[in-house]
């Protein structure tokens, strides 16, 4: 049965009051459009890092001249290929999660801080971890901030096409930089199976698209 005379009834005083303790308690910021995770972004964040988890070094399927030639992930990280490993090393850097508008870009860290945006969400896992892979490097610094690609910067964003570099703060002048990173591990997903050679290569090559070389 719906009765629509209230129950009991509140001045606007304490209303005004209720709402804002409520507020207060829920830990949303009151002068912005960042919330934190809802239990559904929360439990796709989780599945993520489970998956690159499971990802570890076993018998490498290239050619290996090839391997040692091109593989970068141990001199870039300091320990060898291991999804645990990685899935550590980008938690350390990453404290807090929040959603919000990112305007043109898919995430955005600001001190310790990852953003995400609504496409992070509808990715399919492997393009997650490499948007929280890339993130997780800007705690590392300003030697990684990112340079603007160049106007004629053709390349297209993988992971959105909307999303055009040319002109904007989206490339890399150093190559252990947030795309760099990306690479070297998408490098070792291919030698080891986990991709194959083609998908492997068209990843690694747009992630390195965006390491400017002068
Ligand atoms: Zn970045």
């Amino acid at each position: 049965m719906v009765d629509s005379k209230p129950l009991f009834e509140l001045n606007s005083y304490k209303a005004v009051f209720i709402v804002f303790v409520l507020y207060w308690f829920s830990g949303y910021p009151l002068y912005s459009d960042e919330s934190k995770l809802n239990a559904k972004q929360s439990k796709i964040l989780k599945e993520s890092y489970s998956y690159l988890e499971t990802l570890e070094p076993k018998r490498i399927k290239i050619d290996k001249s090839t391997y040692n030639h091109l593989t970068q992930f141990e001199s870039i990280f300091k320990f060898g290929f291991s999804g645990k490993k990685l899935s550590r090393w980008i938690q350390s850097r990453i404290k807090k999660y929040s959603y919000g508008s990112t305007g043109d870009y898919v995430a955005m860290y600001h001190d310790g801080d990852v953003l995400l945006g609504r496409s992070f969400f509808s990715l399919n896992r492997l393009d997650r971890v490499l948007v929280l892979l890339h993130e997780a490097r800007h705690a590392d610094g300003k030697n990684y901030s990112h340079v603007v690609c160049p106007e004629n910067f053709q390349f297209l964003n993988p992971r959105d096409w909307k999303i055009h570099p040319a002109g904007k703060k989206g490339c890399d002048s150093v190559s252990d930089g947030g795309y760099g990173i990306t690479a070297a591990f998408l490098f070792e997903l291919g030698a080891y199976g986990y991709l194959n050679q083609t998908e492997a290569a068209h990843r690694y090559n747009s992630e390195i698209s965006r390491v400017l070389r002068d």
